[in-house]
């Protein structure tokens, strides 16, 4: 309903004073309400006018010296104008009035058939029907559990909010917050708990804000605050503090005393850019660095962050035009037996060829990964990977495995296994011959993506590849974990081995207990990063049979390798 105490705020943009006096004269003779008219003859003016928040409805003039309505219009949607737009004009035409309306004009009215009634009844019906739509909008974009805002309300506020700042001359800051350690929660107290955690800190969320600001839920445990109307960067700064702060409360849901703490990332309008994807991507990228740091932090987007930026950007333009170029490579370092260093297996490392450099992974792999590249990537990885193995085939060597890294996002991709099948069947090769590497840390990704893995594995497992767990000893490194997924080979991890660049084994007793532990559960183990013999030694003794590392070799290019396949012989140095 239209309140009738107070006046109606009427924009009516149109170059022809003569008509805006006809406007002023038909509403004037109104007596069910009052409006305050606002004339506006300049459509740069007009535009600025679009995201005032006290304007009920403006009525425009189609045509506007060499301008239509059909510009505003579309300034007007991209900046989810609050108030509707009538399009008035001297011309009667039907497919102008489809037109404007499909623009998202809420009503066409040609100016000779105007009188006050009809005048009034489409402004009220337009005011109406843009409340309407824009309860629905906001019901429809509200995250269902805390009935907060969703992504895309949030992006669509920041967008407005924005464009009043930059008129305004104010500051805004985005604040990406995520809840630390919120995944053990969810997976040792249940889905309901967690969700009941997630209703409390929407509610100290909603209590710490101004009402001018705004919070949505963008995804399970994270959320995004809009501060709008800041004067200065501190005041964004303490309202971050005071939220961490309202967060870590201890909370008491169903019988346990929970204590959380939050991570924030935080990126400033005008420093850190004026566009909203900006502005989230670098308050995600502080959010990064926050978490980095470890729990309870507060993170600006600095140019030290941007920096970083510029060399992700940078990378992934590169990959995108490596994986096009076929610019990678694959290099294959031997596995062997500990007992006579017969290699009787090799590992696919990937090489980004640049130019006359071969980057290594630890480069690029993560930005792959953020990005997603690295499912097409390993695609590539695991096609070349069976070419290789039929090449040996064809030359009738046919006893050695290989390995290929396999990234989480792999298996979420939903269609490695298909990716296989079609690998094993293009390339007609044992299947038996190829093994896929997860990390430890891959198996642990939630707890319903848990059975996903669990039974992705099985699957692997059942077209005859083998899995071996990688890096183990990094991550949660659990005996029940371990148990929980069928795995064939424990990597234990170099850093273990010779990761403190001595000549002894750096952490023996890990090395025992990896052993140890994959021995009860029936698995091999292998010891990556050998470098020394006493490292060797030590190994053998503690009943590890299997091996990899620099004491028998680098990862080879291919043809080398093949030159070591065929020589199929114990391998001294
Ligand atoms: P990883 O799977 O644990 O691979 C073993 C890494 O240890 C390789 O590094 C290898 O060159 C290195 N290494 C081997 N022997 C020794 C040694 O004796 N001493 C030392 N200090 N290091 C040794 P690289 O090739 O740089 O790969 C690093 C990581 O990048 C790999 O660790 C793996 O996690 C990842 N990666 C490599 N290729 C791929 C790939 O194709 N796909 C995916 N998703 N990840 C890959
Ligand atoms: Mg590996
Ligand atoms: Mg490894």
């Amino acid at each position: 309903m239209i309140d009738h105490d107070k006046s109606i705020r009427v924009h009516v943009v149109d170059d022809d004073p003569a008509d805006f006096l006809i406007i002023d004269e038909l509403l004037g003779q109104s007596t069910r309400f009052r409006y305050e008219i606002n004339h506006i003859s300049d459509i740069s003016e007009a535009r600025q006018e679009l995201i005032d928040p006290q304007c009920d409805v403006f009525l425009l003039d189609f045509f506007l010296g060499a301008k239509t309505a059909r510009d505003l219009l579309v300034e007007a949607r991209k900046l989810h104008c609050p108030a509707p737009i009538v399009v008035l004009t001297g011309v009667e035409s039907g497919a102008l009035d489809d037109e404007v309306i499909q623009l998202g004009a809420a009503d066409f009215l040609p100016k000779s058939d105007i009188t006050p009634s009809l005048l009034e009844r489409t402004i009220r019906h337009a005011i109406q029907h843009k409340r309407a739509e824009l309860e629905l909008e906001k019901m429809v974009k509200r995250d269902p559990l805390t009935g907060l805002g969703n992504r895309l309300l949030f992006e669509e506020i920041l967008e407005s909010s924005l464009a009043r700042c930059k008129r305004a001359g104010t500051k805004l800051a985005v604040l990406f917050m995520d809840l630390d350690r919120f995944k053990e929660i969810n997976d040792s107290l249940g889905h309901p708990t967690g969700d009941l955690l997630l209703l409390l800190i929407a509610d100290r969320l909603r209590a710490v804000i101004r009402e001018a600001d705004f919070i949505a839920r963008i995804g399970g445990d994270e959320f995004t605050i809009l501060i709008d109307d800041l004067h200065d960067a501190q005041d964004a700064l303490s309202v971050a503090r005071k939220i961490i702060h309202a967060v870590s409360q201890p909370s008491a849901i169903g019988g346990h005393e929970l204590n959380v703490s939050a991570s924030i990332g935080m990126a400033l309008f005008p420093e850190n850019g004026d566009a909203p994807i900006k502005l989230m991507q670098k308050a995600d990228i502080a959010l990064y660095e926050a978490k980095r740091k470890g729990l309870n932090k507060v993170q600006c987007f600095t140019s030290n962050l941007q920096t970083q930026l510029e060399k992700h950007l940078n990378i992934e333009k590169g990959l995108r035009y490596a994986l096009e170029h076929n610019h990678f490579e694959l290099m294959l370092q031997p596995q062997w037996n500990l007992s006579d260093r017969r290699i009787f297996g090799f590992e696919a490392l990937i090489r980004w060829r640049f130019g006359s450099d071969l980057v290594s992974p630890s480069d690029f792999i993560s930005v792959a990964e953020k990005t997603g590249l690295i499912v097409p990537i390993g695609e590539w990885l695991l096609l070349s990977a069976c070419r290789y193995l039929k090449k040996w085939q064809e030359l009738g060597v046919t006893q050695y495995r290989i390995a290929i890294n396999v990234s989480p996002l792999q298996l979420k991709s939903g269609y490695f296994i298909e990716t296989m099948q079609s690998a094993l069947n293009s390339t007609g090769i044992n299947p038996e011959l190829l093994e896929v590497e997860i990390t430890e840390d891959s198996l642990l990704d939630g707890h319903e993506e848990n059975t996903k893995v669990q039974q992705d594995l099985m699957r692997i497992r059942e077209l005859g590849v083998k899995i071996a767990i990688d890096d183990f000893g990094t991550g949660y490194s659990s005996l029940r974990y371990l148990r929980q997924f069928p795995a064939d080979v424990v990597k234990i991890d170099k850093s273990f081995v010779s990761g403190n660049g001595g000549e002894a084994l750096s952490e023996p007793e890990i090395c025992r207990a990896v052993v140890t532990m994959a021995d009860s559960l029936g698995m091999e183990v292998l010891a990556e990063g050998i470098e020394t013999i006493p490292q060797l030694t030590r190994l053998r003794a503690m009943g590890c049979r299997l091996g990899q590392g620099y004491l028998v070799s680098e990862p080879l290019a291919f043809d080398e390798a093949t030159q070591w396949a065929l020589a199929g012989e114990a391998v001294s140095r």
